[in-house]
């Protein structure tokens, strides 16, 4: 009975203590929550290898009860209260910790030490005892925190006000799995017998509940702004937390123009950037090409804004049927577009634009049968420029001089 306390005072001195720290992390810095959690990561794991007591119920470690599962917990309030490209840091930190214990474990293991305190010699046996365990533990601890934060997104829709529940299925199932993951390298190593499955199990499930019931309270009385159910698919989630997020697929659900359906001036910049960045990296030409539409005024001035944004997306549409797979078409403004392209030289860029000019003149008219036209000023690397921002400069001057030289117009370097 004094163990099942001495179990519950841990429970709640760890809890408390963590809790806190990951409140006050705004004021603190998350990095203070976060070493605290790395540093219980190598007792817990030493204590679930060797160090078990007497339960009414079974043979329990605190490691795994009390800490590792408490562990688990906060990787999920850490998500909940941040995201998930910040939990992915200490879930990595952690098993890139653990590998390095055991590989410095084993060097560490091969010197010939002096003693220094009479009678006391340095005993490394344990890293023999929990070596491949923390191995095995911590690879188990990667998926249970991808799984625990999946399941978290799953249950959200049923149980988006219930969270102590949401908490204790999540930390139930988890611990589950992990559990009988655990059991089978113990057993395989240390010859252990069921009743550390069971007992183990069981601890495991009392401390998710307990846990749970702590974290739901904080959330509720620390009237939390988090959302309850994640508007990001769960793949993204997945993304994010395995690395394999990329921030451009992202982008592409939020940055497109509403109006055209062209990606935006925000991805513009995003992607522009990197594009030429790579071209020049590599030494492959990339042609940028600025469009405006010729006297739009005055579309919208005979015939209303409704047909000029009509005819906006007719000039999409014409455009967008001459693109080549590695032309990229933004909305650069109002009726100003441009096409970033990937793999295409000053000269087949001029040749290129001349089809797309020549594609809306053919085909885009107003409701009033009056012929559509578009004027297009062309940089291309590496002559005009090696980043974004001399290509746009350059480009824009190129446009401006087909203005000038009378619109419906194409102007690059090599044109004048
Ligand atoms: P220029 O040939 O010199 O380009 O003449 P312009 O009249 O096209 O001149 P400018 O490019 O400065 O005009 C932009 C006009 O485009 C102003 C605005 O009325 C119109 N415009 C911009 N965005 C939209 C839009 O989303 N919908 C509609 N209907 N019109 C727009
Ligand atoms: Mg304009
Ligand atoms: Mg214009």
């Amino acid at each position: 009975m004094a163990n099942l306390f001495l179990f519950l005072g841990e429970a709640l001195v760890y809890v408390t203590i963590m809790i806190t720290l990951l409140h006050l992390r705004h004021r603190l810095g998350l990095g203070v929550f976060i070493a605290a959690l790395g540093v219980m990561h190598f007792i817990e794991t030493y204590l679930a290898a060797v160090f078990y007591v007497q339960l009414p119920f079974g043979v329990i470690s605190p490691g795994s009860a009390v800490l590792f599962s408490g562990k688990l917990m906060m990787i999920l309030l850490l998500y909940v209260k941040e995201d998930a490209a910040t939990v992915r840091q200490p879930i990595y930190g952690l098993l890139v910790g653990n590998f390095l214990t055991v590989a410095l474990g084993f060097i560490l293991q091969q010197h010939e030490t002096v003693s220094i305190v009479p009678g006391r010699i340095a005993d490394l046996a344990f890293i023999d005892e929990m070596g491949w365990l923390m191995v095995w533990g911590t690879l188990l601890l990667y998926l249970d925190s991808l799984l625990i934060i999946l399941l978290y997104e799953r249950l959200g829709h049923r149980l988006r006000r219930f969270m102590t529940l949401r908490f204790f299925l999540c930390g139930a199932l988890v611990l589950t799995f992990d559990q009988a993951g655990f059991f089978i390298a113990l057993h395989a190593m240390n010859g252990a017998p069921a009743e550390v499955f069971w007992g183990g199990w069981l601890a495991k499930m009392g401390a998710a509940a307990f846990y749970s019931v702590l974290l739901g309270a904080y959330l509720h009385f620390s009237n939390h702004t988090v959302l309850a159910v994640s508007r990001r698919p769960i793949g993204d989630i997945f993304n994010d937390l395995t690395f394999r997020e990329r921030y451009e697929d992202l982008l592409s659900r939020s940055g497109r123009d509403s109006l055209t359906g062209t990606l935006d001036r925000g991805r513009f910049e995003f992607d522009g950037i990197r594009l030429i960045r790579n071209a020049v990296a590599t030494g492959t030409p990339a042609s940028l090409m600025i469009i405006d539409a010729d006297h739009f005024k005055s579309v919208n001035d005979r015939l209303g804004h409704p047909e000029g944004d009509r005819v906006l997306k007719a000039i999409v549409s014409s455009m967008k049927a001459h693109l080549r797979p590695t032309d990229h078409l933004f909305r650069y403004g109002g009726e100003e577009f441009a096409i970033l392209s990937e793999d295409l030289n000053a000269a087949l860029a001029l040749q290129h634009a001349e089809d797309i000019r020549a594609g809306v003149e053919a085909v885009v008219r107003t409701s009033d049968q009056a012929v559509v036209t578009i004027s297009i000023g062309i940089a291309s690397t590496p002559q005009d420029g090696s980043t974004l921002k001399d290509l746009l400069s350059r480009a824009d001057a190129m446009l401006y001089q087909a203005k000038r030289n009378g619109r419906n117009r194409v102007e690059s370097g090599i044109a004048s």
